[in-house]
Protein backbone atom coordinates (compact mmCIF):
# COMPACT_ATOMS: atom_id res chain seq x y z
CA UNK A 1 0.00 0.00 0.00
CA UNK A 2 2.94 2.31 0.90
CA UNK A 3 3.89 2.23 -2.84
CA UNK A 4 0.29 3.10 -4.74
CA UNK A 5 -0.43 6.48 -5.41
CA UNK A 6 -4.07 6.99 -7.15
CA UNK A 7 -4.29 10.31 -8.73
CA UNK A 8 -6.80 12.26 -10.93
CA UNK A 9 -6.03 14.83 -13.22
CA UNK A 10 -8.54 17.94 -13.28
CA UNK A 11 -8.78 21.50 -14.97
CA UNK A 12 -11.03 23.41 -16.70
CA UNK A 13 -11.86 21.74 -20.27
CA UNK A 14 -8.83 22.36 -22.79
CA UNK A 15 -6.20 23.40 -20.08
CA UNK A 16 -4.30 20.29 -21.18
CA UNK A 17 -5.33 17.62 -19.12
CA UNK A 18 -5.11 14.58 -21.55
CA UNK A 19 -1.85 15.89 -23.37
CA UNK A 20 -0.42 15.89 -20.19
CA UNK A 21 -1.51 11.99 -18.95
CA UNK A 22 0.35 11.40 -22.49
CA UNK A 23 3.42 12.43 -21.49
CA UNK A 24 2.94 10.45 -18.00
CA UNK A 25 2.30 7.79 -19.79
CA UNK A 26 5.27 7.85 -22.02
CA UNK A 27 7.74 9.06 -19.07
CA UNK A 28 6.66 6.18 -17.12
CA UNK A 29 7.12 3.42 -20.50
CA UNK A 30 3.72 2.81 -20.11
CA UNK A 31 2.29 2.99 -23.39
CA UNK A 32 5.28 2.53 -26.26
CA UNK A 33 5.91 5.54 -28.91
CA UNK A 34 4.27 3.12 -31.02
CA UNK A 35 1.19 3.08 -28.92
CA UNK A 36 0.77 6.66 -28.46
CA UNK A 37 -1.79 9.48 -30.04
CA UNK A 38 -2.30 12.58 -29.24
CA UNK A 39 -4.69 12.71 -26.08
CA UNK A 40 -4.26 8.48 -25.81
CA UNK A 41 -6.62 8.34 -22.93
CA UNK A 42 -9.45 9.78 -25.14
CA UNK A 43 -9.97 6.28 -26.77
CA UNK A 44 -13.79 6.83 -27.55
CA UNK A 45 -14.11 7.85 -31.16
CA UNK A 46 -16.92 11.10 -30.36
CA UNK A 47 -13.90 11.89 -27.86
CA UNK A 48 -11.32 12.11 -31.00
CA UNK A 49 -13.66 13.70 -33.28
CA UNK A 50 -14.62 16.46 -31.08
CA UNK A 51 -11.19 16.30 -29.13
CA UNK A 52 -12.86 16.27 -25.81
CA UNK A 53 -12.55 13.93 -23.05
CA UNK A 54 -16.35 13.03 -21.92
CA UNK A 55 -15.58 9.60 -19.67
CA UNK A 56 -12.85 9.46 -17.40
CA UNK A 57 -10.40 6.66 -17.88
CA UNK A 58 -8.18 4.54 -15.75
CA UNK A 59 -4.94 4.02 -16.08
CA UNK A 60 -2.02 1.98 -14.29
CA UNK A 61 1.17 3.14 -14.31
CA UNK A 62 4.81 1.85 -13.04
CA UNK A 63 7.35 4.43 -11.48
CA UNK A 64 10.83 4.20 -10.17
CA UNK A 65 12.29 6.52 -7.96
CA UNK A 66 15.11 6.30 -5.54
CA UNK A 67 15.55 2.17 -5.95
CA UNK A 68 12.01 2.11 -4.83
CA UNK A 69 9.10 1.18 -7.37
CA UNK A 70 5.32 2.27 -7.36
CA UNK A 71 2.27 1.82 -8.80
CA UNK A 72 0.75 4.99 -9.92
CA UNK A 73 -3.57 4.83 -11.23
CA UNK A 74 -3.68 7.95 -12.56
CA UNK A 75 -7.59 9.17 -13.68
CA UNK A 76 -8.01 11.39 -16.37
CA UNK A 77 -11.29 13.69 -16.28
CA UNK A 78 -13.37 15.78 -18.53
CA UNK A 79 -13.61 19.36 -17.95
CA UNK A 80 -17.16 20.31 -19.24
CA UNK A 81 -19.47 21.22 -16.97
CA UNK A 82 -22.01 18.83 -18.35
CA UNK A 83 -19.33 15.83 -16.86
CA UNK A 84 -18.68 16.89 -13.82
CA UNK A 85 -20.28 13.97 -12.38
CA UNK A 86 -18.02 11.77 -13.74
CA UNK A 87 -14.88 14.10 -12.09
CA UNK A 88 -16.46 13.47 -8.71
CA UNK A 89 -16.60 9.52 -8.99
CA UNK A 90 -13.02 9.80 -9.78
CA UNK A 91 -12.27 11.60 -7.30
CA UNK A 92 -13.40 9.07 -4.91
CA UNK A 93 -10.96 6.65 -5.72
CA UNK A 94 -8.19 8.94 -5.36
CA UNK A 95 -5.74 10.42 -2.50
CA UNK A 96 -4.48 13.59 -4.89
CA UNK A 97 -5.16 15.79 -7.47
CA UNK A 98 -3.22 17.06 -10.44
CA UNK A 99 -5.04 20.61 -11.22
CA UNK A 100 -4.01 22.00 -14.09
CA UNK A 101 -3.50 25.30 -15.28
CA UNK A 102 -3.73 26.64 -18.42
CA UNK A 103 -0.50 29.31 -18.20
CA UNK A 104 -2.04 31.82 -20.86
CA UNK A 105 -5.66 31.34 -19.61
CA UNK A 106 -5.40 31.63 -16.30
CA UNK A 107 -8.04 30.13 -13.65
CA UNK A 108 -11.36 29.21 -14.85
CA UNK A 109 -14.81 28.67 -14.17
CA UNK A 110 -14.06 25.20 -13.83
CA UNK A 111 -10.88 25.22 -12.49
CA UNK A 112 -12.37 26.58 -9.51
CA UNK A 113 -15.65 24.29 -9.24
CA UNK A 114 -13.17 20.99 -9.48
CA UNK A 115 -10.78 22.18 -7.37
CA UNK A 116 -13.67 22.48 -4.62
CA UNK A 117 -14.91 18.48 -5.42
CA UNK A 118 -11.57 17.84 -4.54
CA UNK A 119 -11.03 19.19 -1.60
CA UNK A 120 -14.56 18.04 -0.38
CA UNK A 121 -13.29 14.91 -0.42
CA UNK A 122 -9.82 15.85 0.95
CA UNK A 123 -7.51 15.31 -1.92
CA UNK A 124 -4.13 16.86 -2.07
CA UNK A 125 -4.09 19.35 -4.25
CA UNK A 126 -0.90 19.66 -6.85
CA UNK A 127 -1.00 23.03 -8.86
CA UNK A 128 0.68 22.68 -11.77
CA UNK A 129 1.19 25.75 -14.19
CA UNK A 130 0.66 23.97 -18.00
CA UNK A 131 1.36 24.99 -21.28
CA UNK A 132 4.81 27.03 -20.41
CA UNK A 133 5.57 27.06 -23.84
CA UNK A 134 3.01 28.98 -25.15
CA UNK A 135 4.51 32.75 -26.13
CA UNK A 136 1.32 33.85 -24.43
CA UNK A 137 1.99 32.47 -21.18
CA UNK A 138 1.51 34.38 -18.41
CA UNK A 139 3.08 32.33 -15.66
CA UNK A 140 3.69 35.15 -13.16
CA UNK A 141 0.35 36.42 -12.88
CA UNK A 142 -1.10 32.72 -13.29
CA UNK A 143 0.77 32.06 -9.88
CA UNK A 144 -0.57 34.73 -8.43
CA UNK A 145 -3.79 33.80 -9.05
CA UNK A 146 -3.45 30.02 -7.64
CA UNK A 147 -1.61 31.54 -4.68
CA UNK A 148 -4.68 33.22 -3.96
CA UNK A 149 -7.20 30.65 -4.89
CA UNK A 150 -5.54 27.29 -3.04
CA UNK A 151 -3.57 29.37 -0.54
CA UNK A 152 -0.86 27.01 -1.59
CA UNK A 153 3.48 28.91 -1.09
CA UNK A 154 4.23 29.88 -4.60
CA UNK A 155 6.95 27.43 -4.52
CA UNK A 156 4.26 24.56 -4.17
CA UNK A 157 3.60 25.29 -7.63
CA UNK A 158 4.99 23.16 -10.48
CA UNK A 159 5.66 24.28 -13.92
CA UNK A 160 5.30 22.20 -16.72
CA UNK A 161 4.25 22.13 -20.74
CA UNK A 162 2.35 18.87 -22.04
CA UNK A 163 3.72 19.74 -25.45
CA UNK A 164 7.37 19.21 -25.08
CA UNK A 165 7.07 17.42 -22.01
CA UNK A 166 8.99 19.77 -20.02
CA UNK A 167 8.53 18.99 -15.98
CA UNK A 168 6.90 16.14 -16.43
CA UNK A 169 9.72 14.84 -13.96
CA UNK A 170 9.25 16.72 -11.57
CA UNK A 171 5.37 15.80 -11.49
CA UNK A 172 6.06 12.55 -11.06
CA UNK A 173 7.93 12.68 -8.00
CA UNK A 174 5.59 15.14 -6.56
CA UNK A 175 2.96 12.62 -7.12
CA UNK A 176 5.38 10.53 -5.25
CA UNK A 177 6.06 13.00 -2.19
CA UNK A 178 3.22 14.43 -1.80
CA UNK A 179 0.41 12.23 -2.56
CA UNK A 180 -0.40 9.80 0.28
CA UNK A 181 -1.03 6.54 -0.26
CA UNK A 182 -4.41 4.86 0.35
CA UNK A 183 -5.14 3.93 3.74
CA UNK A 184 -6.95 0.90 4.77
CA UNK A 185 -6.64 -2.29 6.25
CA UNK A 186 -5.57 -5.32 4.11
CA UNK A 187 -6.72 -8.06 6.58
CA UNK A 188 -10.60 -6.61 7.18
CA UNK A 189 -13.26 -8.01 5.18
CA UNK A 190 -13.19 -7.13 1.37
CA UNK A 191 -15.01 -3.64 0.36
CA UNK A 192 -13.85 -2.29 -2.74
CA UNK A 193 -16.29 0.85 -4.48
CA UNK A 194 -17.21 0.57 -7.82
CA UNK A 195 -16.68 4.35 -9.60
CA UNK A 196 -17.31 3.31 -13.26
CA UNK A 197 -18.67 0.20 -15.18
CA UNK A 198 -18.54 -0.24 -19.42
CA UNK A 199 -20.61 -3.07 -21.18
CA UNK A 200 -18.70 -5.23 -23.14
CA UNK A 201 -20.58 -7.24 -25.87
CA UNK A 202 -18.39 -10.06 -25.94
CA UNK A 203 -17.64 -10.45 -22.08
CA UNK A 204 -20.50 -8.48 -20.58
CA UNK A 205 -20.19 -5.75 -17.65
CA UNK A 206 -17.03 -4.83 -16.50
CA UNK A 207 -16.76 -3.05 -13.53
CA UNK A 208 -14.12 -0.58 -11.77
CA UNK A 209 -13.28 -0.25 -8.39
CA UNK A 210 -11.20 0.66 -5.90
CA UNK A 211 -10.70 -1.72 -2.70
CA UNK A 212 -10.82 0.52 0.49
CA UNK A 213 -10.21 -2.46 3.12
CA UNK A 214 -9.15 -6.34 2.25
CA UNK A 215 -8.32 -7.46 -1.36
CA UNK A 216 -10.27 -9.41 -4.02
CA UNK A 217 -9.09 -12.70 -5.43
CA UNK A 218 -9.74 -14.39 -8.85
CA UNK A 219 -12.56 -17.20 -8.13
CA UNK A 220 -13.61 -15.34 -5.11
CA UNK A 221 -17.36 -15.30 -4.48
CA UNK A 222 -18.34 -11.58 -4.98
CA UNK A 223 -21.53 -9.66 -3.64
CA UNK A 224 -22.54 -6.33 -4.74
CA UNK A 225 -23.80 -5.02 -1.18
CA UNK A 226 -26.62 -2.65 -1.98
CA UNK A 227 -27.66 -4.96 -5.33
CA UNK A 228 -27.57 -8.18 -2.72
CA UNK A 229 -26.15 -10.39 -5.91
CA UNK A 230 -23.29 -12.32 -5.90
CA UNK A 231 -21.22 -13.22 -8.83
CA UNK A 232 -17.91 -15.02 -9.62
CA UNK A 233 -14.64 -12.73 -10.12
CA UNK A 234 -14.07 -14.56 -13.36
CA UNK A 235 -11.36 -12.06 -14.08
CA UNK A 236 -9.85 -9.56 -11.87
CA UNK A 237 -7.11 -7.29 -12.49
CA UNK A 238 -5.63 -3.67 -13.14
CA UNK A 239 -6.26 -1.25 -15.84
CA UNK A 240 -2.87 -0.99 -18.44
CA UNK A 241 -3.68 0.53 -21.74
CA UNK A 242 -5.17 -2.98 -22.09
CA UNK A 243 -6.76 -4.69 -19.52
CA UNK A 244 -4.66 -6.86 -17.11
CA UNK A 245 -5.25 -10.10 -15.59
CA UNK A 246 -4.31 -10.26 -12.03
CA UNK A 247 -4.50 -13.12 -9.63
CA UNK A 248 -5.40 -10.83 -6.84
CA UNK A 249 -6.18 -6.92 -6.65
CA UNK A 250 -4.79 -5.62 -2.98
CA UNK A 251 -6.00 -2.91 -0.43
CA UNK A 252 -5.44 1.03 -2.01
CA UNK A 253 -5.06 -0.65 -5.99
CA UNK A 254 -7.73 0.64 -8.72
CA UNK A 255 -8.67 -2.76 -10.77
CA UNK A 256 -11.49 -4.27 -12.84
CA UNK A 257 -13.46 -7.09 -12.32
CA UNK A 258 -15.38 -8.94 -14.92
CA UNK A 259 -18.23 -11.66 -13.49
CA UNK A 260 -20.70 -12.04 -16.50
CA UNK A 261 -23.10 -10.10 -15.87
CA UNK A 262 -24.90 -9.05 -19.21
CA UNK A 263 -27.93 -7.20 -17.18
CA UNK A 264 -26.91 -3.32 -17.40
CA UNK A 265 -28.91 -2.62 -13.73
CA UNK A 266 -27.34 -5.08 -11.76
CA UNK A 267 -24.25 -2.99 -11.55
CA UNK A 268 -24.68 0.34 -9.81
CA UNK A 269 -21.97 2.71 -9.58
CA UNK A 270 -21.37 3.90 -6.60
CA UNK A 271 -21.84 0.36 -4.67
CA UNK A 272 -19.63 -1.90 -3.00
CA UNK A 273 -18.15 -5.35 -3.51
CA UNK A 274 -17.17 -7.63 -0.94
CA UNK A 275 -17.00 -11.32 -0.32
CA UNK A 276 -19.48 -14.16 0.22
CA UNK A 277 -17.84 -16.06 2.79
CA UNK A 278 -16.36 -13.08 4.60
CA UNK A 279 -18.23 -10.60 3.97
CA UNK A 280 -18.31 -6.23 5.66
CA UNK A 281 -20.60 -4.98 7.77
CA UNK A 282 -21.93 -2.55 5.69
CA UNK A 283 -21.80 -0.58 2.57
CA UNK A 284 -19.42 2.41 1.49
CA UNK A 285 -20.91 6.10 1.37
CA UNK A 286 -21.63 5.71 -2.48
CA UNK A 287 -22.36 9.01 -4.47
CA UNK A 288 -25.36 11.14 -4.46
CA UNK A 289 -27.63 10.68 -6.82
CA UNK A 290 -26.63 13.30 -9.95
CA UNK A 291 -30.08 15.26 -10.34
CA UNK A 292 -30.83 15.71 -14.37
CA UNK A 293 -31.27 19.21 -15.31
CA UNK A 294 -32.68 18.98 -19.21
CA UNK A 295 -35.23 16.70 -20.24
CA UNK A 296 -36.66 15.74 -23.86
CA UNK A 297 -38.25 12.87 -25.59
CA UNK A 298 -35.82 10.19 -27.48
CA UNK A 299 -38.05 8.22 -29.69
CA UNK A 300 -37.19 5.65 -32.44
CA UNK A 301 -38.01 6.63 -35.97
CA UNK A 302 -38.93 3.39 -36.68
CA UNK A 303 -41.26 2.36 -34.45
CA UNK A 304 -40.63 -1.05 -34.47
CA UNK A 305 -37.30 -0.69 -32.36
CA UNK A 306 -39.27 0.47 -29.51
CA UNK A 307 -37.75 -2.39 -27.23
CA UNK A 308 -34.46 -2.38 -28.56
CA UNK A 309 -34.05 1.19 -27.93
CA UNK A 310 -35.12 0.13 -24.10
CA UNK A 311 -32.14 -1.73 -24.32
CA UNK A 312 -29.38 0.43 -25.86
CA UNK A 313 -30.25 3.08 -23.20
CA UNK A 314 -29.97 0.60 -20.26
CA UNK A 315 -26.40 0.13 -21.72
CA UNK A 316 -25.84 3.58 -21.92
CA UNK A 317 -26.93 4.02 -18.80
CA UNK A 318 -23.82 1.51 -17.47
CA UNK A 319 -21.34 3.19 -18.40
CA UNK A 320 -23.21 6.78 -18.22
CA UNK A 321 -24.45 6.69 -14.56
CA UNK A 322 -25.95 10.39 -14.47
CA UNK A 323 -28.69 9.24 -17.92
CA UNK A 324 -31.78 8.89 -16.37
CA UNK A 325 -34.97 7.49 -18.68
CA UNK A 326 -38.53 6.78 -18.40
CA UNK A 327 -40.83 5.24 -20.96
CA UNK A 328 -43.21 7.69 -22.25
CA UNK A 329 -45.61 8.13 -25.42
CA UNK A 330 -46.74 10.74 -27.60
CA UNK A 331 -49.96 11.09 -29.67
CA UNK A 332 -47.14 12.25 -32.14
CA UNK A 333 -44.36 9.66 -32.18
CA UNK A 334 -45.57 6.68 -30.28
CA UNK A 335 -43.45 5.11 -27.61
CA UNK A 336 -40.64 6.32 -26.50
CA UNK A 337 -38.55 7.68 -23.50
CA UNK A 338 -38.40 10.82 -21.56
CA UNK A 339 -34.52 11.35 -20.86
CA UNK A 340 -32.74 13.42 -18.42
CA UNK A 341 -29.40 15.05 -18.71
CA UNK A 342 -27.11 16.70 -17.16
CA UNK A 343 -27.36 19.72 -20.06
CA UNK A 344 -27.22 20.00 -23.72
CA UNK A 345 -24.12 18.49 -24.64
CA UNK A 346 -24.46 15.83 -22.68
CA UNK A 347 -27.56 15.15 -24.57
CA UNK A 348 -26.04 15.58 -27.82
CA UNK A 349 -23.75 12.89 -26.93
CA UNK A 350 -26.26 10.87 -25.76
CA UNK A 351 -27.96 10.63 -29.02
CA UNK A 352 -24.56 10.09 -30.89
CA UNK A 353 -23.86 7.18 -29.05
CA UNK A 354 -27.04 5.83 -29.36
CA UNK A 355 -26.61 6.08 -33.13
CA UNK A 356 -22.93 5.12 -32.83
CA UNK A 357 -22.62 2.46 -30.71
CA UNK A 358 -26.20 0.82 -30.89
CA UNK A 359 -26.72 1.34 -34.13
CA UNK A 360 -30.03 3.16 -33.78
CA UNK A 361 -31.46 6.19 -35.23
CA UNK A 362 -33.37 8.21 -32.86
CA UNK A 363 -35.59 11.72 -32.68
CA UNK A 364 -34.84 14.15 -30.00
CA UNK A 365 -37.55 16.40 -28.54
CA UNK A 366 -37.60 19.34 -27.40
CA UNK A 367 -35.83 19.53 -24.26
CA UNK A 368 -36.62 21.39 -21.18
CA UNK A 369 -36.11 21.61 -17.70
CA UNK A 370 -38.20 20.41 -14.79
CA UNK A 371 -41.18 21.94 -13.33
CA UNK A 372 -43.26 22.54 -10.20
CA UNK A 373 -46.92 23.05 -11.02
CA UNK A 374 -49.30 23.65 -8.18
CA UNK A 375 -53.30 22.45 -8.57
CA UNK A 376 -55.76 24.78 -7.54
CA UNK A 377 -56.89 22.42 -4.65
CA UNK A 378 -56.56 21.76 -0.83
CA UNK A 379 -54.64 20.67 0.56
CA UNK A 380 -52.00 21.95 -1.71
CA UNK A 381 -50.81 19.71 -4.82
CA UNK A 382 -47.24 20.22 -6.35
CA UNK A 383 -46.64 17.97 -9.20
CA UNK A 384 -43.39 17.79 -11.40
CA UNK A 385 -43.58 18.03 -14.73
CA UNK A 386 -40.54 17.01 -17.13
CA UNK A 387 -42.48 16.85 -19.97
CA UNK A 388 -44.58 20.73 -21.15
CA UNK A 389 -47.60 18.30 -22.43
CA UNK A 390 -48.30 17.27 -18.99
CA UNK A 391 -49.17 20.33 -17.99
CA UNK A 392 -52.56 20.74 -16.14
CA UNK A 393 -55.42 22.89 -17.93
CA UNK A 394 -55.25 26.53 -17.05
CA UNK A 395 -58.75 26.13 -15.36
CA UNK A 396 -57.07 23.93 -12.41
CA UNK A 397 -53.55 25.62 -12.60
CA UNK A 398 -52.84 27.61 -9.45
CA UNK A 399 -49.07 28.40 -10.66
CA UNK A 400 -45.63 27.51 -12.13
CA UNK A 401 -42.30 27.06 -10.56
CA UNK A 402 -39.15 26.72 -12.57
CA UNK A 403 -35.54 26.20 -11.62
CA UNK A 404 -32.89 28.80 -10.71
CA UNK A 405 -29.12 28.45 -11.13
CA UNK A 406 -26.59 30.64 -9.37
CA UNK A 407 -23.87 31.43 -12.30
CA UNK A 408 -20.88 32.67 -11.62
CA UNK A 409 -19.29 33.92 -15.17
CA UNK A 410 -14.98 35.20 -15.22
CA UNK A 411 -14.20 37.56 -18.12
CA UNK A 412 -11.84 40.28 -19.02
CA UNK A 413 -13.06 43.87 -17.84
CA UNK A 414 -13.63 44.89 -21.90
CA UNK A 415 -16.53 42.11 -21.72
CA UNK A 416 -18.57 42.91 -18.30
CA UNK A 417 -21.41 44.81 -20.44
CA UNK A 418 -22.13 42.33 -22.96
CA UNK A 419 -22.33 39.45 -20.99
CA UNK A 420 -24.56 41.74 -18.41
CA UNK A 421 -26.62 42.16 -21.13
CA UNK A 422 -26.96 38.78 -22.28
CA UNK A 423 -27.80 37.70 -18.59
CA UNK A 424 -30.17 40.42 -18.05
CA UNK A 425 -31.90 39.50 -22.21
CA UNK A 426 -31.96 36.08 -20.03
CA UNK A 427 -33.87 37.02 -17.26
CA UNK A 428 -30.91 37.42 -15.23
CA UNK A 429 -30.67 39.60 -11.99
CA UNK A 430 -27.07 40.39 -11.04
CA UNK A 431 -25.83 39.60 -7.93
CA UNK A 432 -22.20 40.32 -7.21
CA UNK A 433 -19.57 41.83 -9.27
CA UNK A 434 -15.80 41.08 -8.09
CA UNK A 435 -12.82 41.96 -9.67
CA UNK A 436 -9.81 39.23 -9.11
CA UNK A 437 -7.31 41.93 -10.57
CA UNK A 438 -8.01 44.99 -12.74
CA UNK A 439 -8.85 43.09 -15.83
CA UNK A 440 -10.22 40.12 -14.82
CA UNK A 441 -14.19 40.34 -13.30
CA UNK A 442 -16.32 37.84 -11.73
CA UNK A 443 -19.75 38.31 -11.75
CA UNK A 444 -22.56 36.21 -10.11
CA UNK A 445 -25.90 36.18 -11.56
CA UNK A 446 -29.30 34.32 -10.61
CA UNK A 447 -30.53 33.04 -13.30
CA UNK A 448 -33.70 30.67 -14.50
CA UNK A 449 -32.16 27.47 -16.00
CA UNK A 450 -34.35 27.08 -19.05
CA UNK A 451 -32.70 30.47 -20.07
CA UNK A 452 -29.08 28.84 -20.03
CA UNK A 453 -29.33 25.52 -21.05
CA UNK A 454 -29.89 25.64 -24.16
CA UNK A 455 -27.07 28.46 -25.95
CA UNK A 456 -26.48 30.21 -23.60
CA UNK A 457 -22.58 29.20 -23.34
CA UNK A 458 -21.99 29.54 -26.94
CA UNK A 459 -23.48 32.98 -26.90
CA UNK A 460 -21.08 33.57 -23.83
CA UNK A 461 -18.47 32.68 -25.96
CA UNK A 462 -19.14 34.79 -29.10
CA UNK A 463 -19.66 38.20 -27.23
CA UNK A 464 -16.37 37.41 -25.22
CA UNK A 465 -14.49 36.65 -27.82
CA UNK A 466 -13.89 33.30 -25.70
CA UNK A 467 -12.32 35.18 -22.66
CA UNK A 468 -15.57 33.82 -20.69
CA UNK A 469 -15.68 31.30 -18.27
CA UNK A 470 -18.93 29.87 -16.94
CA UNK A 471 -20.32 27.46 -14.19
CA UNK A 472 -23.37 27.10 -12.32
CA UNK A 473 -25.31 25.73 -9.31
CA UNK A 474 -29.00 25.28 -8.81
CA UNK A 475 -30.48 27.16 -6.16
CA UNK A 476 -34.27 25.83 -6.08
CA UNK A 477 -37.74 26.66 -7.43
CA UNK A 478 -39.38 30.21 -8.11
CA UNK A 479 -42.64 31.08 -9.24
CA UNK A 480 -42.49 32.36 -12.94
CA UNK A 481 -45.38 33.66 -15.45
CA UNK A 482 -44.93 30.37 -17.58
CA UNK A 483 -47.35 29.58 -20.49
CA UNK A 484 -47.31 26.66 -22.42
CA UNK A 485 -47.45 27.08 -26.20
CA UNK A 486 -48.49 24.18 -28.64
CA UNK A 487 -47.38 24.07 -32.39
CA UNK A 488 -49.88 23.06 -34.59
CA UNK A 489 -49.42 21.46 -38.53
CA UNK A 490 -52.01 21.64 -40.46
CA UNK A 491 -54.26 21.96 -37.76
CA UNK A 492 -53.11 19.04 -35.31
CA UNK A 493 -51.55 19.87 -32.32
CA UNK A 494 -48.07 18.12 -32.09
CA UNK A 495 -47.63 17.16 -28.57
CA UNK A 496 -43.82 16.56 -29.15
CA UNK A 497 -43.71 20.81 -30.02
CA UNK A 498 -44.85 21.85 -27.32
CA UNK A 499 -42.62 24.07 -24.94
CA UNK A 500 -43.14 26.04 -21.71
CA UNK A 501 -42.31 29.47 -22.16
CA UNK A 502 -42.26 32.86 -19.97
CA UNK A 503 -45.40 34.99 -20.82
CA UNK A 504 -44.06 37.79 -21.72
CA UNK A 505 -41.72 36.52 -24.35
CA UNK A 506 -44.54 34.58 -26.29
CA UNK A 507 -45.76 36.34 -29.20
CA UNK A 508 -42.13 37.18 -29.72
CA UNK A 509 -41.00 33.25 -29.63
CA UNK A 510 -44.44 32.09 -31.14
CA UNK A 511 -43.61 33.99 -34.32
CA UNK A 512 -39.64 33.46 -34.13
CA UNK A 513 -40.57 29.38 -34.25
CA UNK A 514 -43.10 29.41 -37.30
CA UNK A 515 -40.71 31.52 -39.00
CA UNK A 516 -38.18 28.83 -37.97
CA UNK A 517 -40.26 25.78 -38.53
CA UNK A 518 -41.10 27.31 -42.36
CA UNK A 519 -37.75 26.84 -43.19
CA UNK A 520 -36.56 23.62 -41.91
CA UNK A 521 -39.87 21.56 -43.05
CA UNK A 522 -39.42 19.90 -46.28
CA UNK A 523 -41.90 21.12 -49.21
CA UNK A 524 -44.48 18.67 -49.76
CA UNK A 525 -47.13 18.05 -52.25
CA UNK A 526 -49.36 19.92 -50.54
CA UNK A 527 -49.53 22.95 -48.22
CA UNK A 528 -48.51 22.91 -44.98
CA UNK A 529 -49.93 25.47 -42.13
CA UNK A 530 -47.70 25.93 -39.10
CA UNK A 531 -49.37 27.57 -36.19
CA UNK A 532 -48.11 28.45 -32.77
CA UNK A 533 -50.91 28.26 -29.97
CA UNK A 534 -51.32 29.52 -26.78
CA UNK A 535 -54.93 27.69 -25.22
CA UNK A 536 -57.02 27.97 -27.66
CA UNK A 537 -55.55 31.61 -28.95
CA UNK A 538 -53.53 31.17 -32.38
CA UNK A 539 -50.56 33.73 -31.74
CA UNK A 540 -49.02 33.17 -35.29
CA UNK A 541 -48.98 31.21 -38.12
CA UNK A 542 -46.88 30.52 -41.50
CA UNK A 543 -47.33 28.21 -44.41
CA UNK A 544 -44.67 26.25 -46.40
CA UNK A 545 -45.93 26.36 -49.84
CA UNK A 546 -46.67 22.93 -51.50
CA UNK A 547 -43.72 21.22 -54.02
CA UNK A 548 -44.62 22.06 -57.72
CA UNK A 549 -42.26 19.56 -59.47
CA UNK A 550 -41.28 15.78 -58.50
CA UNK A 551 -37.57 16.33 -57.37
CA UNK A 552 -36.24 13.90 -60.27
CA UNK A 553 -38.01 15.84 -62.83
CA UNK A 554 -35.12 18.16 -62.83
CA UNK A 555 -33.01 14.96 -64.58
CA UNK A 556 -35.10 14.88 -67.84
CA UNK A 557 -35.19 11.39 -67.56
CA UNK A 558 -31.58 11.02 -69.10
CA UNK A 559 -28.88 10.75 -66.83
CA UNK A 560 -29.73 7.09 -64.44
CA UNK A 561 -27.22 7.99 -62.54
CA UNK A 562 -27.08 11.52 -61.46
CA UNK A 563 -31.11 10.45 -60.99
CA UNK A 564 -29.92 7.50 -58.42
CA UNK A 565 -27.79 10.06 -56.55
CA UNK A 566 -30.84 12.25 -56.35
CA UNK A 567 -32.81 9.70 -54.72
CA UNK A 568 -30.74 8.63 -52.17
CA UNK A 569 -29.64 11.91 -51.25
CA UNK A 570 -32.76 12.39 -50.27
CA UNK A 571 -33.25 9.12 -48.40
CA UNK A 572 -30.17 10.02 -46.38
CA UNK A 573 -32.39 13.57 -45.38
CA UNK A 574 -34.84 11.16 -44.30
CA UNK A 575 -33.10 9.43 -41.81
CA UNK A 576 -33.95 11.21 -39.13
CA UNK A 577 -37.50 12.49 -39.74
CA UNK A 578 -40.97 11.35 -38.67
CA UNK A 579 -44.56 11.09 -40.31
CA UNK A 580 -46.63 13.21 -37.64
CA UNK A 581 -49.98 13.14 -39.60
CA UNK A 582 -49.29 13.71 -42.86
CA UNK A 583 -45.93 15.79 -42.49
CA UNK A 584 -42.37 14.53 -42.03
CA UNK A 585 -40.93 16.34 -39.83
CA UNK A 586 -36.74 16.29 -39.71
CA UNK A 587 -35.03 16.52 -36.40
CA UNK A 588 -34.02 20.07 -36.40
CA UNK A 589 -37.43 20.89 -36.43
CA UNK A 590 -37.30 19.53 -32.51
CA UNK A 591 -34.51 21.92 -32.01
CA UNK A 592 -35.89 25.02 -34.14
CA UNK A 593 -37.39 25.80 -30.49
CA UNK A 594 -34.18 27.11 -29.04
CA UNK A 595 -32.24 28.01 -31.53
CA UNK A 596 -33.53 30.74 -33.06
CA UNK A 597 -30.88 32.93 -34.55
P1 LIG B 1 -8.09 18.76 -21.79
O1 LIG B 1 -9.44 19.23 -22.27
O2 LIG B 1 -7.74 19.45 -20.51
O3 LIG B 1 -7.95 17.27 -21.70
O4 LIG B 1 -7.02 19.30 -22.85
P2 LIG B 1 -6.26 18.53 -24.01
O5 LIG B 1 -5.15 17.73 -23.46
O6 LIG B 1 -7.26 17.84 -24.88
O7 LIG B 1 -5.58 19.77 -24.75
C1 LIG B 1 -6.31 20.84 -25.28
C2 LIG B 1 -5.51 21.52 -26.38
O8 LIG B 1 -4.33 22.15 -25.83
C3 LIG B 1 -4.98 20.56 -27.43
O9 LIG B 1 -5.06 21.18 -28.68
C4 LIG B 1 -3.53 20.34 -27.04
O10 LIG B 1 -2.72 20.02 -28.15
C5 LIG B 1 -3.15 21.67 -26.45
N1 LIG B 1 -2.10 21.55 -25.42
C6 LIG B 1 -2.12 20.72 -24.36
N2 LIG B 1 -1.00 20.89 -23.60
C7 LIG B 1 -0.28 21.87 -24.18
C8 LIG B 1 0.97 22.52 -23.87
O11 LIG B 1 1.64 22.23 -22.88
N3 LIG B 1 1.38 23.51 -24.71
C9 LIG B 1 0.67 23.87 -25.81
N4 LIG B 1 1.17 24.84 -26.58
N5 LIG B 1 -0.51 23.29 -26.13
C10 LIG B 1 -0.98 22.30 -25.34
MG1 LIG C 1 -9.25 15.75 -21.90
Amino acid sequence: MEHIRNFCIIAHIDHGKSTLADRLLQQTNTISERELQAQTLDDMDLERERGITIKSHAIQMDYEQDGKKYTLNLIDTPGHVDFSYEVSRSIAACEGALLIVDAAQGIQAQTISNLYLALEHDLEIIPVLNKIDLPSANPEEVKDQIVDLIGCDRDDILIASGKTGFGVDTILEAIVARVPHPVGDPNAPLQALIFDSVFDSYRGINAFFKVVNGEIKKGDKVKFVNTGRTYDADEIGTLRLKHQPKSVVKTGDVGYIISGIKVAKEVKVGDTITTVNNPCEKAIQGFEDVKPMVFAGIYPVDTDEYEELRDAMEKLQLNDASLTFEPESSAALGFGFRCGFLGMLHMEIIQERLEREFNMTVITTVPNVSYHAYLVREPETKILINNPSDLPEATILERVEEPFIKAQIITKSDFVGAVMNLCIDKRGELKNQVYLTPERVELTFEIPLAEIVFDFYDKLKTISKGYASFDYHPMGYRESKLVKMDLLLNGDQVDALSALIHKDKAFDLGKRICLKLRELLPRQQFDIAIQAAIGAKIIARETVKALRKDVTAKCYGGDISRKRKLLEKQKAGKKRMRQIGNVEVPQNAFMAVLKLD
